[in-house]
């Protein structure tokens, strides 16, 4: 063989432009190491998925008469790191080139760079990088078409991938339905119909594959796969999954995107985070499809318009903001929160309910949706004060979806304000009054969603208003707070003094709230 090409776990795109044609002096390799295992603790069912869709995939591309060299975790060849192994393979095969995919990942981009840098130093081999062909921008687009703005608002830069990629729009170019925006129309309480859509995903028994990768001492949390390992594994999977959504979901995404139900842990997300990233999808056909279904009368325009925004937009938009900011935007503690997560990010384990029904559906089935995550779990996180690095692990551990370059700027950056506002106008922070609003949570727990002090005063409320005092000097000038700023100043001294008190007694007792 002459070339060795890299498929990495989340690069599993069989659209990709490299297996068009099958060519024998090409070696396509697939490997499974402990570099990828072991940088975050992962939740189970991630390294379970990733592995299994790797295996599935390398199953493919050899039926499909490519030359694939699949490294498993436990073989006795496996150097446990992606540089070792391409050296010591192209050896192997004495091939004179190594080609990649961009990783999406600053960490492996840049490792894959350095190891390619002084192997053409040394003249040892001919590395090059080629697209990945999956997103709808280039890494430095974002900041490009921000350059010389105040704000970078995801908004304009929404309007402008809508035209750009003429996706909802007139044969005028302009916005189906007269406007780009139908958040007003959606956000609302889930009143108990119409019935979640039953789970369409397909259910796999991956119990061989896990005890390997116990066997392998990889250490991890989580359930490894609650009643049956429940996300696509390979391209056909992912489009019944898409198929799925479109008709059974869709229509209802938009009115209760934002709901937070007991009874109902998806509601109406597509579930297909896992598929896109991991590239078995592609944003567009997504996109498309959802369209389609609003062009056939299918689903609302509100609901669509929704659904369209989170893929063309925010997806993109968050890749612009990783690949502007990095690296350092990891390390990045505006607000300077330093306490630890408690041990119940673990087990699920507090009395506070939501966080008790976020958590252990978290830990259940690596998976919350946008809410849950935002709303619940940062919200809390970020009123209390935890280190922003710590909670920016968790995330990346426990998602099924979880990639740096999605996960990071939604954590560090719209959740926790770690990055001084690159993204958020305002923190994503709210008091009980918001929680109990938008769905059944509060019911039967613990605290009291209206009391602000005393036992059991729901920890959200005392930790909200001391959260905007502490913060006083960041926050206090911002246009879209001023209402807060307002009402703590019409506040008597000793209310307030009673709210930091209390706060600072649960901060003082996070674990065993
Ligand atoms: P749906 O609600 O059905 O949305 C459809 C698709 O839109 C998603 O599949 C996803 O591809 C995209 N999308 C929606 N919101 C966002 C967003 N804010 N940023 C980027 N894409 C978005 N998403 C990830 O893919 N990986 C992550 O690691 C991740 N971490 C997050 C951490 C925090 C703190 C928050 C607030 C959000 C995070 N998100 C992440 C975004 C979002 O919560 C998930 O994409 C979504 O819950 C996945 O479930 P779904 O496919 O059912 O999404
Ligand atoms: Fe969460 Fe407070 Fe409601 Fe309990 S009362 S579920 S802690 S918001």
């Amino acid at each position: 063989a002459s070339t060795l090409r890299l498929v990495l776990g989340d690069q599993l795109n069989p659209n990709h432009s490299w297996f068009a044609q099958v060519d024998p002096h090409v070696v396509y390799v697939l490997m499974e190491v402990r570099q990828e295992t072991d940088y975050v603790l992962h939740h189970a069912q991630k390294i379970l998925a990733i592995f299994a869709a790797m295996r599935d995939f390398a199953r493919h591309l050899r039926a499909a008469g490519h030359r694939v060299r699949y490294v498993a975790l436990d073989h006795p060849s496996n150097r446990q790191s992606i540089p070792d192994n391409l050296a010591a393979l192209a050896t192997h095969y004495g091939a004179g080139q190594v080609q990649w995919q961009h990783p999406d990942e600053w960490r492996l981009d840049a490792q894959l760079k350095d190891w390619g840098k002084t192997q053409t130093h040394a003249q040892t081999l001919s590395c090059e990088a080629v697209d990945s062909e999956h997103f709808l921008t280039e890494r430095s687009e974002l900041e490009a078409f921000m350059q010389g703005r105040k704000q970078w608002l995801m908004e304009h830069f929404y309007q402008h991938m809508r035209r750009r990629w003429q996706v909802l729009l007139t044969a005028k170019g302009a916005p189906e339905g007269g406007q780009w925006n139908f958040d007003k129309d959606n956000r609302k309480r889930w009143p108990g119909t119409p019935a979640e859509p039953v789970d369409w995903r397909p259910q796999h028994d991956h119990s061989a594959l896990w005890d390997m990768v116990q066997r392998a001492g990889v250490a991890s949390f989580g359930d490894p796969q609650a009643a049956a390992l429940r996300w696509p594994l390979n391209r056909s999977e992912a489009l019944a999954c898409l198929d799925a959504f479109i008709t059974t979901a869709l229509p209802n995404f938009g009115d209760f995107e934002d709901a937070l139900a007991s009874s109902a842990p998806r509601l109406f997300h597509s579930l297909l985070s896992f598929a896109l990233n991991v590239k078995m999808l592609h944003p567009l056909e997504v996109i498309q499809r959802a369209e389609q279904a609003w062009r056939a009368g299918q689903a609302p325009l509100a609901a669509v318009e929704g659904f369209v925004r989170q893929i063309l937009g925010w997806r993109e938009y968050v890749r612009g903001i990783y690949w502007a900011h990095m690296p350092g935007y990891d390390t990045q503690n505006a607000l300077a929160h330093h306490l630890p997560l408690p041990h119940w990010f673990w087990s699920g384990d507090t009395r506070m309910r939501c966080l008790h029904l976020a958590i252990t559906q978290s830990l259940q089935t690596a998976h919350a949706h946008h809410i849950q995550r935002l709303m619940v779990i940062g919200n809390f996180a970020l009123l209390a004060g935890l280190s922003p690095q710590e909670l920016h692990h968790w995330y990346l551990g426990i998602y099924i979806d979880a990639f740096e370059w999605v996960e990071l700027p939604n954590t560090l950056g719209m959740s926790q304000r770690a990055d001084g506002g690159v993204i958020a106008t305002k923190p994503y922070v709210s008091s009980a009054a918001y929680l109990q609003r938008m769905g059944d949570y509060c019911k039967g727990c613990a605290y009291d969603p209206g009391e602000k002090i005393g036992e059991r005063a729901c920890p959200f409320n005392a930790l909200y208003w001391d959260f905007f005092e502490r913060h006083a000097s960041v926050f206090e000038g911002n246009s879209r707070l001023v209402f807060v700023y307002r009402q703590l100043e019409k506040m008597p001294e000793a209310q307030r003094e009673g709210l930091r008190a209390r706060a600072a007694e649960l901060r003082g007792r996070l674990e065993v709230l």
